[in-house]
């Protein structure tokens, strides 16, 4: 592009100008150094205890959310990298983080899960942005997983408050009843379930989507993330 030669592409994390011969967009926004090093986590965790589990470990502490796997932790290179993805639109990037976490998932033993529900956004919220971005990521994953993907089962009532400044109770209190499931086939029943989100924090909005699909008669929920912040 004519334009690359005026605006070299940048990559977001060390700023430098990318020099390589061949960039689609998303590859265009950070420098395959950066994104080599970043730091993967190899491990999911308990969100209430936060011990490291293996994939098939049983292990109950958590009622709702079994288990939480984050690529990353949300140091200044995942948010930068989330930054752009969800909030100035790089859904190219999100794709490639996607693609990303499915690698690493590829690792562990996901033969028995079954179903990929993104974390649904609020129809208003979602016209606002003009994508949910767990749906972006719920898409490269099923691309490159055997897990389906089903529409519209998990979906958000209540267009909640953005939870960045809530407290621990606060945001627990604010996506209390914000989802419902809508599975009149029963597809859930009996099944593991991965849900997927961008970033996750304290867990209240993963644990409060997990409480829903395991009344709706999910057996195991695991929750996957791009990163996870404390
Ligand atoms: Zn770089
Ligand atoms: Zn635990």
């Amino acid at each position: 592009m004519v334009l690359d030669f005026i605006y070299p592409p940048v990559c977001l994390i060390c700023k430098e100008v990318i020099r390589e011969e061949f960039l689609p967009e998303s590859k265009a926004l950070v420098c395959s150094y950066c994104w080599n090093n970043l730091k993967i986590e190899e491990k999911p965790f308990c969100p209430e205890c936060k011990v490291e589990l293996k994939i098939s470990q049983l292990h109950d502490c958590s009622a709702y959310l079994n288990k939480v796997y984050a690529l990353g932790v949300f140091d200044e290179n995942f948010q930068a990298l989330i930054h752009h993805f969800k909030y100035k639109g790089k859904i190219s990037l999100g794709k490639r983080l996607g693609y990303r976490l499915a690698e690493e998932l590829k690792g562990q033993n996901l033969s028995d899960f079954t179903y990929l529900i993104p974390v649904p956004l609020h129809k208003v919220r979602k016209r606002e942005r003009g994508f949910n971005q767990s749906e972006i990521l719920g898409e490269a994953l099923a691309q490159k997983l055997t897990l389906r993907l089903p529409q519209n089962i998990l979906i958000r009532i209540k267009n909640t408050k953005d939870q960045t400044k809530l407290s621990i109770e606060e945001r627990k209190e604010n996506v209390a009843g914000a989802f419902q499931v809508q599975d009149k086939q029963k597809i859930l029943h009996g099944k593991k379930i991965i849900l997927v989100d961008d970033v996750i924090t304290t867990g209240a909005t993963l644990n409060e989507c997990a409480r829903v699909l395991k009344q709706a008669g999910a057996k195991e929920i695991l929750a996957v993330t791009i990163a996870k912040a404390s």
